[in-house]
């Protein structure tokens, strides 16, 4: 039977939410979008326009309705929406190749047009496992993964995310097993006046070296049964916005040549400027063996995302017996996402993102401060267009999202994570207000009698 009424009643008999019960209707419903605002409806029917300081996911980097993403969709509908992709190639698709290529590091050569990022980390898993039987390594079936990384949803992209964290008790039967590497030491500011995160700071030189001894044992323990070591660079993103120092990623591309494992970077979240360079691998001039893309890249317009490998990794894969890429999603390479894809690279390649960004990692940076070292917050971080506070305890989601929303600002915390990814074209002003947000919504989570620090 289906419901009638208020979208609040629709929603609660028959729509599913991300990790929501069935039957938990959304908070708001969204009536508008542009720019960097979102026009919200409440159940009771009020409207209120906010700020988004979470780029729908980390992916609306140029705002909604941008004229420039829209002529681009606009213009590929009117030619041809989708084919498929099969013996078939077609100019979005070779545009936003060849965009790829030159955007990403040299030696990055072959393209994999994949429909999401939790895809994308598939295909990545499934190449380096082919590319390992290429070099005859066939029994090297599983990965070194990092504790409190976050790689995607699908079963086995939830395998190399945080084993404590993340969703392994509830699919362990069904889940293949990997090796886990300790979580990075945080390259958190010890600076009482400054909290952007220090990626190349000499304090942590220590945690660095005790960080890759362990590492280095792992690699000689499992390296017959290894394939790769999988991570996301500079930034440990959902499994708990974490940065690390850049030293972290030399250490392992080290590791991986010494020992013949590829190393596999997931750029999802940091990819395109999000950390105030291009890419999380630029802040340490690594070269990954295998790269994933999307969120930023699409322009948050149509789910787009893609791996990208080095002629090398390409060579193995086709030396394996299976001879080809095994993978080939009905949508790949859809000629929409690919024209909205190019037109939000085409932004970027303007260069005024990293002015964007580092006015943003400014701004956010003195908004924040205020609430380092406070009771009730154990961590305040920024880095680049992220800014991130860590509670002592678990926020109320709920509760944090409507106070944040009465200071004009959309979050969606999870744990004890407040955070914000705003948009690039933030102003200065979006950028006052999602900090103000913050700082009241962790004001009013934080349960302690004094303001005074722990
Ligand atoms: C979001 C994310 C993914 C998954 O991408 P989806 O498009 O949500 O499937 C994978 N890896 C990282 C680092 C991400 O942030």
């Amino acid at each position: 039977m289906t419901a009638t009424g208020s979208w609040e009643t629709i929603d609660r008999a028959h729509v599913w939410h991300p990790y929501s019960p069935a039957g938990q209707p959304a908070l708001h419903k969204v009536v508008a979008a542009d720019g960097t605002r979102l026009t919200l409806e409440s159940p009771s029917g009020s409207k209120a326009e906010v700020v988004d300081a979470m780029s729908s996911w980390w992916c609306m980097i140029h705002g909604y309705n941008h004229p420039q993403l829209n002529a681009a969709l606009h213009n590929q509908v009117d030619k041809f929406s989708h084919v498929m992709f099969g013996g078939l190639t077609h100019d979005p698709a070779l545009t936003l190749a060849k965009t790829l290529v030159d955007m990403t590091a040299p030696g990055l050569e072959h393209v994999f047009l994949a429909d999401s990022g939790s895809v994308a980390v598939e295909v990545a898993l499934k190449t380096v496992f082919q590319a390992a039987a290429g070099v005859g390594k066939a029994s090297a079936q599983q990965v070194i993964a990092i504790a409190g990384g976050y790689h995607g949803d699908t079963l086995g992209d939830m395998a190399v995310c945080d084993p404590d964290n993340g969703m392994h008790a509830t699919f362990a039967g069904v889940m293949p097993t990997h090796i886990f590497a300790p979580r990075p030491p945080l390259a958190s500011n010890n600076n009482p006046d400054d909290c952007v995160a220090d990626l190349h700071d000499g304090i942590h030189a220590k945690a660095v070296d005790d960080w890759a001894q362990s590492m280095s044992q792992l690699v000689e323990q499992h390296r017959d049964q290894v394939a790769a070591i999988v991570v996301e660079p500079i930034l440990q993103g959902a499994g708990g916005m974490r940065p690390y120092p850049a030293q972290c990623l030399q250490v392992l591309r080290d590791l991986c040549d010494e020992h013949e494992l590829f190393l596999v970077v997931d750029e999802i979240a940091t990819g395109f400027g999000r950390t105030g360079s291009m890419f999380g691998v630029n802040h340490a001039e690594v070269v990954p063996d295998v790269m994933c893309v999307g969120k930023s890249m699409t322009g948050g317009y149509m789910t787009q995302a893609a791996m990208i490998t080095t002629q090398k990794v390409a060579r193995l894969v086709n030396q394996s017996p299976a001879g080809a890429l095994l993978h080939g999603p009905t949508f790949m390479a859809n000629p929409l996402a690919c024209a909205v894809s190019q037109a939000s690279l085409e932004l970027l390649r303007d260069g005024r993102w990293k002015t964007q960004v580092s006015l943003i990692e400014k701004n956010l940076a003195s908004k924040l401060l205020p609430l380092k070292g406070r009771c009730g917050v154990s961590r305040v971080d920024v880095l680049g267009a992220v800014g991130v506070v860590e509670l002592n305890e678990p926020a109320d989601m709920r509760r944090a999202t409507e106070t944040a929303l009465r200071h004009g600002t959309w979050i969606r915390p999870y744990g004890k994570l407040l955070y914000t990814m705003p948009p690039f074209i933030s102003s200065d002003e979006d950028i006052d207000t999602i900090g103000n947000a913050l700082v009241e919504t962790t004001l009013h989570e934080i349960n302690c009698t004094s303001g005074k620090p722990t």
